[in-house]
């Protein structure tokens, strides 16, 4: 007889955000008694709104405490259409509108909801490893796409991207901006993305959760090209733009038909989204928008002094992106002039030599075949400019002491 506690098969199936892992390490190094450069985590370290707050308590005080519909709350819903449609210059009702505890359920309801077992799922690596782990879970087929290196950052490789599709291929995952790798997609890529999703008949999950996180310009959206409304699900999240990370309130933009599936997923899977926290993204939506706007100017004198610093660092190489809030540097000649091959061993060491804490390539979905250059993903959302400046400057010190000592050997 078997253990009662044996795991369903799909399990083994199931992956996760290693992140939490690089978390871990840097927790524990810290409670050593050793200082730690938060650079590993995609969180924020500014507070929520206070107006946001207050209408949280509002809401509790007003009897929003019980359960609400599956889809989530009606001014909600609407406050969502119309900020998530002028700003896409799209037409969004209401009904499109499916409220989640945050942007996360959706790619896995999406996947649940428009994916057969066995049909291929086309998603960006490196890139947010949920994508892989829900495709896999799910038994659906995982068909990496890639970007390659440009002089501003990354670019989609369009060729690669299209001799991935098959007849078999039934969904496109596209994340515009991009996470770990901090670039966006030009017009001409979008425009061609969107031209293959219509000519393979795709459905596509345009993953914007940082839409709103950019530094200059304004971003557009896959879904508001020809042909696109009607068969894509945008992923929206407060998370990120208002420092809400920890609220878990999200939604679904979906194609009207998709809409009523998604509510009927959310009934079985949370009920609802927490109702006095909807009231919350309410005033968030529709409330004064100042601290995002010296959030943002913060957080770009943090993308500067970041990528200062790791210019600073020989042999590495990085972009200065406009928008969301990470850095892909690539360390494939300073690891070779310090006569490491390993990223997860350059990660540990500079942890225990500088304090410096961040995730590799290895924690972005499996590694492939193709890829010949190694690269760290530093996050600057939750630690200040100072910090940055120094923990960098030490780990350029740090860097260069090792090159130097074994030149001498
Ligand atoms: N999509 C991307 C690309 C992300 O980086 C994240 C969070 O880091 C999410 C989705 C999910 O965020 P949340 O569930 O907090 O809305």
């Amino acid at each position: 007889m078997g253990s009662a506690t044996a795991l369903a098969q799909r399990i083994n199936n199931l992956g996760t955000e290693n992140a939490f892992a690089v978390s871990l390490a840097a927790a524990e190094w810290s409670s050593k008694g050793n200082r730690v450069f938060p650079f590993h985590l995609g969180d924020l370290n500014f507070t929520t709104p206070a107006h946001v707050g207050e209408a949280l308590a509002r809401a509790v005080t007003d009897g929003k405490t019980t359960y609400c519909p599956g889809a989530g709350i009606l001014p909600l819903r609407e406050a969502l259409a119309a900020d998530v449609g002028a700003l896409r210059s799209m037409s969004i009702h209401p009904d499109q509108v499916v409220i989640n505890p945050g942007g996360k359920p959706v790619i896995t309801k999406f996947i649940q909801a428009l994916v057969n077992p066995g049909e291929e799922v086309l998603y960006p690596t490196p890139g947010f490893p949920i994508y892989e782990s829900q495709i896999e879970y799910y038994g659906c087929a995982p068909k990496p796409y890639r970007y390659v290196p440009t002089d501003t950052g990354f670019a989609v490789d369009l060729d690669f991207l299209r001799a991935q599709i098959t007849p078999r291929t039934r969904a496109l995952i596209f994340n515009d901006l991009h996470n770990p790798l901090g670039t966006e997609a030009t017009n001409d890529e979008r425009r061609a993305i969107a031209a293959m999703a219509v000519e393979h008949n795709l459905v596509v999950l345009s993953d914007e959760a940082y839409f709103e996180t950019r530094y200059s310009g304004t971003s557009e959206s896959v879904a508001s090209l020809p042909g696109m409304a009607e068969r894509t699900v945008i992923l929206y999240t407060f998370s990120k733009k208002y420092a809400m990370t920890g609220w878990r309130l999200g939604a679904a933009i979906t194609p009207m038909e998709i809409a009523p599936v998604f509510s009927r997923l959310n009934t079985n899977d949370e009920s609802c989204t927490t109702h006095m926290v909807q009231y919350a993204g309410v005033a968030a939506l529709t409330g004064p928008q100042d601290s995002v706007a010296s959030m943002m100017s913060e957080l770009r004198v943090r993308r500067d002094a970041a990528v200062d610093g790791l210019l600073a660092i020989p042999g590495v190489s990085v972009a200065r992106p406009e928008s969301t809030f990470y850095l892909f540097p690539d360390v494939t000649d300073t690891m070779t002039a310090m006569g490491i091959s390993d990223l997860a061993e350059f990660a540990e060491k500079a942890l225990h030599n500088t304090g410096v804490s961040f995730c590799t390539r290895r924690h972005f979905g499996r590694q492939q075949a193709w890829e010949d250059r190694s690269y760290i993903r530093l996050a600057y959302s939750g630690i200040n400019a100072p910090e940055i400046a120094e923990g960098l400057e030490g780990m350029r010190a740090w860097i260069v002491s090792e090159i130097d000592a074994r030149g001498a050997r």
